[in-house]
């Protein structure tokens, strides 16, 4: 079997486990909000994990605040934001290609009297700086875009864009799950206020995530779960300290790894692509100019998608996101690149990991040029 779906989650790192099983047997089960000895030692653990999440992204500790994962995360400075700021009547702007924990928390937000811009990709799949600024209103309380795409893996320019919005006054949120481990992220030199971490996509454990709200200038959020005040009010709820410990350790890890990772895994995307584009009639979606590491997402023309799927057992590949993969419709991020529901439909995202060698990559390639080649001796003439 071979797994080419990291960018969907990734096996726990050993590192991370075994530091994660301390804290679940007899003196590492303490309430970190506890005033004693056994909670003592669990608030330490959990304020150490937040030292290493914040330097992975140039954060600081008190700027990490802990989330079952990126979903909530995403919920939390989207509607923590709005809400703070009044949600009636106020504007804010996101694009047609986000993770569906942004693009459902904005439209549930419009059924709140919230008014959204929706902006749509290049062909590319990027979403271009200046129509970002064009969408602005006086009433733009907060801009929302993710930094790596999740099914294209092609990168947004919020470098770019960070300091034009902050010189406006409009909060920037970041959907990093995909870039952190991948990408530098150094927010102590860029101007973003809210993003958004997941632990599943760096080896880290699922189920733990955290939001970065930067302190100077404050964003304020209006907290979603209300209890006991934890993380400084902004999210209640007794911390998980082997989960926090495990992305603390994964935080580390991607830190020390990330330039060798990156290197590694795109040399394997292109080994891949260029096994898999000297096939006729295959298209590369995302913008190769601008592109992640670690994701390779191609259709293939004139073939049916869940055929070709089907002929594929023991390749774990994943054809939309994951997430959506459920209602079978071709994926709404390849749509609004332009591709029609065939083409669309008809994908196929690699993403390689820590694991994945050359041998994979070739065997997964003779794999789908072989499947490839069987659907269209099939159906000739079907594109
Ligand atoms: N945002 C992006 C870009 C993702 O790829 C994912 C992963 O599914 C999420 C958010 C959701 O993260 P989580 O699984 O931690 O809720």
């Amino acid at each position: 079997f071979i797994d080419l779906d990291h960018a969907a989650t990734t096996p726990l790192d050993p590192a991370v486990r075994a530091a994660m099983l301390e804290w679940l047997d007899d003196t590492g089960y303490g309430n970190p909000a506890s005033d004693h000895a056994l909670g003592r030692r669990a608030r330490a653990a959990v304020e150490a994990a937040r030292a290493e999440v914040a330097a992975l992204i140039g954060a600081s500790s008190e700027e990490i605040i802990w989330t079952s994962g990126a979903t909530e995360a995403n919920n939390l400075a989207i509607k923590g934001a709005l809400e703070f700021r009044g949600a009636e009547r106020a504007h804010l702007i996101t694009s047609r290609i986000e993770h569906k924990s942004v693009v459902d928390t904005c439209r549930y937000l419009e059924t709140r009297g919230v008014r959204v811009s929706w902006l749509d990709p290049d062909p590319g799949g990027r979403i271009d700086t200046a129509r970002v600024i064009a969408a602005l209103r006086p009433e733009t309380v907060l801009v929302s875009l993710m930094w790596v795409n999740n099914e294209t893996g092609t990168i947004n320019p919020v470098a770019e864009l960070a300091p034009l919005l902050r010189e406006r006054g409009v909060l920037l949120h970041v959907d990093a799950v995909q870039a952190a481990g991948k990408l530098a992220i150094d927010l102590a030199a860029l101007p973003i206020d809210l993003l958004s971490l997941s632990a599943h996509k760096f080896y880290g454990p699922k189920g733990i995530g955290a939001l970065f709200v930067r302190k100077r200038p404050r964003a304020r959020l209006a907290p979603q779960l209300h209890g006991g005040g934890h993380e400084q009010g902004m999210r209640s709820g007794t911390l998980a300290t082997h989960q926090i410990v495990g992305m603390g350790v994964a935080a580390r890890l991607a830190a020390a790894r990330r330039a060798g990772d990156a290197e590694r895994l795109a040399a394997l995307c292109a080994r891949l692509e260029r096994q898999l584009t000297s096939l006729p009639g295959v298209l590369r979606n995302g913008d190769a100019a601008h592109a992640a590491p670690h994701i390779l997402n191609l259709s293939f023309a004139g073939i049916d998608g869940e055929s070709l799927r089907a002929r594929l057992p023991m390749l774990a590949v994943s054809s939309g996101s994951a997430c959506s993969s459920a209602t079978r419709e071709p994926s709404y991020v390849l749509r609004a690149l332009g591709r029609d529901d065939r083409l669309a439909g008809a994908s196929l995202r690699f993403s390689p990991g820590r694991a994945t060698r050359e041998t994979d990559i070739d065997a997964a390639a003779q794999q789908v040029r072989a499947a490839v080649g069987l659907l269209r001796e099939l159906a000739p003439g079907d594109a």
